[in-house]
């Protein structure tokens, strides 16, 4: 029996204003967050900006635990700043639970039955140029075409809930407040301290990234890839990120290809297309029923 087939799913990953930031690990109940990070690129002699696969796909699988509804059960310990706390997240924990789960039989099993790609800029080989502006970059493609742009934003800080602010008497003493107790922020403007919003500058991402997946159908239906779409959808309806509020850090997928890699594709034969029109990820939702028939197909000439 020829039990091998890889199911390839590329395309295109348009991402506007996405902010550098530190990785954060994503739970269940916590912001929905994506990040971008950079790594350093041989032949463009300098760093080129990149979204790591945890990053989107943590935000996938955060998006999916919301839209399935599924209960975070298994709990974590956690060591943050405010000492050890018991966070629960969501993971099926038996054999049985991960193959009935949506996002855990895609997502969670010991034997790994789907890869995700980290979002390089589109294009093989890239060259890193100064912008005109300060703090900006544009990397470029083997084609020219500008691929990703990279700018500082100044952002202020404003600070917010002055009522709630709680200033302590070692914190006035340094403001030349003398105090018994401790005071709101709003006490303290009484006194004469102004509070002032807080400027910091931001590295945000632009750009024409790769989308790259891949899927074990000798051990996954066509059917359970329907969560993997369903979460690019989620996706694009969603600000991600902290610059979200402002209107920034949108993701839009386009130029889906769908391809099957048999054991024959390994030993220097061709990859099998799956013909299909549909280019968005809720395009191929819409054709679902379609685009399985023409997958079973192939896939039936393969797997036998
Ligand atoms: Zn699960």
């Amino acid at each position: 029996m020829k039990s091998f087939a890889l199911l390839v799913v590329s395309g295109d990953a348009y991402v506007e204003e996405i902010t550098v930031g530190s990785k954060r690990e994503i739970e269940t109940g916590t912001r929905v967050d994506i990040f971008t990070a950079f790594k350093p690129h041989p032949k463009a002699r300098g760093e080129i900006p990149y979204i790591p696969a945890s990053s989107w796909v943590g935000v996938l699988r955060h998006l999916l635990e919301n839209y399935y509804d599924l209960p975070a059960q298994t709990p974590r310990i956690r060591r943050g700043k405010e000492g050890t706390l018991v966070a629960p997240i969501h993971e099926c924990q038996s054999p049985s639970e991960i193959l009935t789960c949506p996002v855990c039989k895609l997502l969670s099993r010991r034997d790994v039955v789907a890869w995700f790609d980290d979002l390089d800029p589109r294009g093989e080989k890239y060259s890193v140029q100064r912008g005109r502006r300060a703090g900006e970059y544009i990397i470029k493609n083997e084609r020219n075409e500008i691929v990703a742009q990279v700018v500082l934003k100044d952002e202020v800080v404003l600070p917010r809930d002055v009522e709630k602010t709680i200033i302590s008497a070692d914190i006035a003493k340094k403001l030349g407040v003398e105090i018994d107790k401790d005071i709101t922020g709003k006490e303290l403007i009484e006194k004469g301290i102004r509070f002032e919003p807080i400027p910091r500058e931001v590295q945000v991402v632009s750009g024409a990234f790769k989308l790259g997946a891949k899927f074990d159908m000798a051990k996954l239906s066509f059917n359970d890839l329907k969560p993997f779409f369903i979460g690019l959808s989620l996706l694009e309806d969603r600000y991600i990120g902290r610059r979200g509020s402002r209107g920034y850090g949108r993701v839009k997928f386009d130029n889906i290809v769908m391809t099957l890699r048999s054991k024959e594709y390994y030993e220097g034969g061709d990859e099998i297309p799956i013909e299909v029109d549909e280019r968005k990820p809720r395009d191929v939702l819409k054709q679902w029923g379609k685009i399985r028939q023409a997958v079973d197909e192939k896939l039936k000439q393969i797997l036998g």
